[in-house]
This record gives C-alpha cells, structure tokens and sequence, in this order.
C-alpha cells in the first residue's frame, strides 16, 4: 500500500494532492517486466491517473487516461478509481531510447507526438470524455494542459520516477497543485517561485524517505508535504486534510472475461468452438490467463444469442 495525502493552504487558495508510489510502480514494472524507460513512463501515467482518481467523489468513479503517441512506448493507458485502485499497461514494454541531453530517461520521446484523453465514469448515463494534442509527451506537462484546456481548472503536475542500477523502481511519486475559486493571488506568485526552484519531485521523494528510516508512511509524506513547501510564506502555509490509500490492483476475474467473450457475437464465437474447442484471454493490465474449454464457450454462446435476439426484438 502506498499513501497520498490531501492538503490545503491556510487561505484556501489551493489543494494539494500529494503521493510516494514507489510500490505501485515497482509492482507494475515486475507484472509487465518493463525496461527502464517502460518504468518510467507507464509509473509517471500510474502516479497521474492515481492522483487525478484523488479527486473523485465517490469510491466506485472510474477514470481512464490514455496517453496515444506516434513513439515507440506505443499506447499506455491506466484506469484508477476514486478508491485509490490504479492499473495499466504500455504497449512496448521494452521500449529504449538514448538518455536526452539533460541525463535523464526520455519519456516524451518515448510517447511522441499524438493525443491525450481522458474518460471520467462517474455513474451518469454518458462517460465526461475530454481530448488534447500532447504537449511534450512529458505526461507531467500533458496532464497539467488537459486540467487547463479540457477541464478550465489551473492545476500544476508532477511526476516522478527513479530508477535504480538494478532495473528496480527506486523512488516514484507525484503531485497536483489544484487553484481554488477565489484564489488569493499573491499564491499564484509564490507557487510560481516554488514550482520553479523545486528540485525534481522524485529526488525529493528519494531523500524524504532515506532521512525517515523507522518512520510510518503517515510520518513520511507528513515530511515530504513539509519539504516541498517550507518557504512559501506564512498566509500560505499548507494544513494536511486526509491520508489516503493509492495502490496497483486488477480487478479482472472470469466474470468479467466471459462478459468479453460474449461480446465476440454468436457467429464469431461458434466458429472459434468448432475450429479451436477452447479459447484464452490474457488480462492485458496484469498478464492473468483464462481458459474457455468447449463447455463453458457453448454456455456463453447460449448467453449470446439470447443477447442478439433481445437486442433484436428492442431494435423492431
Ligand atoms: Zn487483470
């Protein structure tokens, strides 16, 4: 389990979300086995759909965040829920690109140029879908456009991911500043400042974490919060609201693999039985295997034609 926080400044100019999700994206990395660069990109997408999942009202909202570049990190796309639940997958795991100029792992390069979308299930009729061109691939500065341009909602984001010599995530985690209604604007000046000479929010999380040996995780991002916002002036001192919990879980299960396989059609599905007697479905966020023999696919066939024959007579 990872844990986030939510906090606000004494002025009630700005929330903050805050979470260490180094676990998370170690979790992710082993389940997908990705390359370093992998790590990196699919954790910083985790971290931001885990952030932005935070923000949902009630814990069954669903949120699905699809970065899609012309790069070769491919597609990654994560689902997170308002219960702090977050999985997803990256299309070329083993993605490998040269480091960029500055040193680092070059996530934009890896993800390119193409779109960002976001589709937000919060138990209305409709989904909220909103869609923007990428910005950098960066998916820190994506996410902080898709806030302003599709949402109307200033909001800054970090995210972070260190890797360690041995492929293993060493330190992951992230941040949203979110502006209130009303905000005083002297804050927007001073987040500014702070957001300029804030140090990368991963190296942040590395020694927040190597100074904080024996300590709760309460205790650890309490200290984290407390780094990155020390020398923003008083007025805007930053009181923590709740703990939250954020980590990697796929809820797949055979009810929900027989729903896909349903959805194949009568016709498709009757000739996979009589060609293959048997079919299997991988779980694309956690590589889980399900097998179909002959029996239960004649089963979910019944289920399928039961389905077209309702649809039909709703369709007269
Ligand atoms: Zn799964």
């Amino acid at each position: 389990m990872n844990k986030a926080l939510i906090a606000i400044d004494k002025s009630h100019s700005f929330r903050v979300y805050l979470a260490i999700t180094t676990a998370m994206v170690e979790d992710a990395r082993k389940i997908h086995n990705t390359s370093p660069l992998a790590t990196a990109a699919l954790g910083r997408v985790l971290t931001g759909t885990g952030l932005m999942g935070l923000q949902l009202k009630n814990n069954q909202d669903k949120l699905t965040v699809q970065f899609k570049g012309d790069g070769p990190a491919g597609e990654i796309l994560v689902t997170a829920g308002g219960n702090g639940r977050v999985k997803g997958y990256i299309s070329n795991p083993d993605v490998d690109l040269p480091l960029s100029d500055r040193g680092k792992l070059d996530v934009g390069g890896a993800v390119g140029k193409g779109t960002l979308t976001v589709i937000k299930d919060l138990g209305l009729k409709e989904p909220y879908i909103g869609k923007i061109d990428l910005v950098s691939g960066e998916i820190g500065e994506d996410l902080t456009a898709y806030f302003f341009l599709s949402e109307q909602q200033s909001s800054s984001v970090a995210l972070g991911v260190r890797i360690n010599t041995d492929y293993t995530t060493l330190a992951a985690g992230g941040m949203i500043i979110q502006m209130l209604p009303d905000a005083n604007p002297d804050s927007v000046d001073a987040l500014e400042k702070l957001l300029n000479e804030m140090n990368p929010i991963s190296s942040l999380i590395e020694e927040t974490v190597k100074q904080s040996a024996g300590k709760t995780e309460e205790a650890i991002i309490d200290s984290l919060l407390a780094r990155i916002f020390n020398t923003l002036p008083d007025e805007f001192a930053v009181e923590r609201l709740e703990y939250r919990e954020i980590c990697w879980d796929c809820d797949c299960s055979v009810e929900r693999l027989e729903q896909v396989v349903i959805s194949i059609g009568s016709k498709d599905l009757t000739e996979i039985i009589e060609e293959d007697e048997k079919a299997e479905l991988i779980c694309q966020f956690c590589g889980t295997k399900y097998h179909f023999d002959k029996e239960h696919l004649e089963t979910l066939l019944k289920e399928s034609m039961q389905k077209e024959g309702k649809n039909n007579v709703e369709g007269f």
